[in-house]
């Protein structure tokens, strides 16, 4: 019998932990991610409402009815950072209880977590129907699992007008779910308020991605933003506004914010959590900078009209259709790949990193026809490589350091 970890309180430990090892000036990096995960575990203790979703969802609604959301892929990447191994453990528990190897390696976490009674069950499960049908096929079957009522939202492909009103009532037909399960009401002056604090925070991140675009780029990379799950927090918007100002300054100085940026690289796809230190050694040994990547760069744009809930529901649903892995990974391949050459040229890449994650299969079904497009339409080079990105036993990272070494040294030689 393994030993029992109370998961939610590692998590809620561990980031107010990475926040406090900041000197004062800088605990805002850390901020919003540590407070996102002391309001789970307080709620938990106090037996008040928590939701489990995926990426994409809508932040904003939830933080304005005073439910956290825990995200079934964060859960997995702070197991598999963090020592302990806790990923292994519960990965090995999915697998014992015959979830096929082949499930995003999130969602097994997920899903040992709660087999082995470390993770509580949620007092429901409401999520978007992207970014994959592997979350939608485990959300599924763990609702039933735990006897949790279940909502997915129904996000079609395409972008267009008609797109986003179906999306605008998807989530008014959340809102209703929402408070039907926890008795929450959603008031309309706490939404308008939290969706402030979403589009000054969007606003920076814009301004932000636009600092990025500079050659040479001054700020550091980002993997994750933290607005997939703290967007309408004020903890967001400091760290957006205090990213921007460093930026701003360092722009003012003339320097990049890394020495020795030879190669500006873009990351569409996952990375590898278990190596976390991966990509300071790609700087270090070889000059590759990642500029912009699928889960850090959030091109979702601040909601405009905030003078009705409709309009702010299509606010809502256009970010939606927008978010970071969605993006990527749902419906169809032309507006994904119309972002990616866009992007390459407007953050002026060198390279593509393309991260094959094994649970990710549409991009496995798409990487030689991405590859063609970026070579054929920019002549740019894509680097494609294996790995899990929760699971670092299955590829292992002298394996994904030797492939991509490869790489580069017949790239720069
Ligand atoms: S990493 Fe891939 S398989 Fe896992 S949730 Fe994201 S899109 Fe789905």
């Amino acid at each position: 019998m393994a030993e029992k970890t109370d998961v939610l309180k590692v998590m809620a430990f561990a980031t107010n932990m990475m926040m406090e090892s900041q000197p004062p000036e800088f605990r805002w990096r850390g901020a919003p991610l540590a407070k996102h995960w002391g309001r789970i575990s307080d709620a938990i203790e106090q037996g008040a409402p928590v939701n489990w979703t995926s990426f994409c969802g809508s932040p904003e609604i939830f933080r304005a009815m005073g439910i956290p959301s825990i995200m079934q892929d964060e859960v997995g990447l702070f197991c598999a950072m963090f020592p302990g191994k806790l990923n292994e453990k519960y990965i090995d528990i999915a697998h014992e209880h015959l979830v096929a190897d082949h499930v995003c390696s999130a969602q097994k976490i997920m899903i040992g977590a709660t087999l082995c009674g470390d993770m509580p069950p949620p007092t429901m499960i409401v999520h978007a129907g992207q970014p994959c049908d592997s979350t939608l096929v485990t959300y599924s079957a763990i609702s039933q699992y735990l006897g949790v009522p279940l909502l997915t939202l129904d996000i079609p492909g395409g972008r267009d007008e008609r797109v986003v009103q179906y999306v605008a009532d998807e989530l008014e037909r959340m809102v209703a779910f929402i408070e039907e399960h926890t008795g929450r009401k959603l008031e309309d002056d706490k939404l308008k308020e939290v969706m402030e604090y979403s589009n000054a925070a969007h606003d920076y991140s814009l301004k932000v991605n636009e600092l990025t675009k500079l050659v040479p780029c001054p700020l550091p990379r980002m993997l994750a933003t933290p607005l997939m799950d703290s967007a309408g927090t004020p903890e967001a918007l400091e760290m957006y506004r205090n990213l921007y100002e460093i930026g701003r300054a360092v722009v003012e100085i003339g320097k990049g914010y890394v020495p020795n940026q030879k190669i500006r690289a873009g990351l569409f796809s996952t990375w590898v959590s278990a190596d976390v230190p991966l990509f300071d050694w790609l700087e270090q040994e070889f000059g590759v900078m990642v500029i912009n990547t699928m889960l850090g760069t959030d091109t979702t744009r601040p909601t405009e009209d905030l003078s009705s809930r409709r309009k702010i529901m299509e606010g809502l649903a256009r970010k939606q259709l927008n978010a970071p892995m969605g993006r990527e990974c749902w419906a169809s391949i032309d507006h994904w790949f119309d972002y990616a050459v866009s992007t390459c040229r407007e953050w002026k890449l060198d390279v593509v990193l393309m991260t094959l994650h094994i649970g990710c299969k549409n991009m496995w079904a798409v990487q030689k026809l991405f590859r063609d497009k970026i070579a054929d339409e920019l002549g740019i080079p894509v680097l494609i490589v294996e790995v899990d990105f929760f699971d670092g036993r299955v590829f292992s990272s002298e394996g994904i350091r030797a492939h991509i070494s490869d790489f580069f040294n017949t790239m720069m030689a």
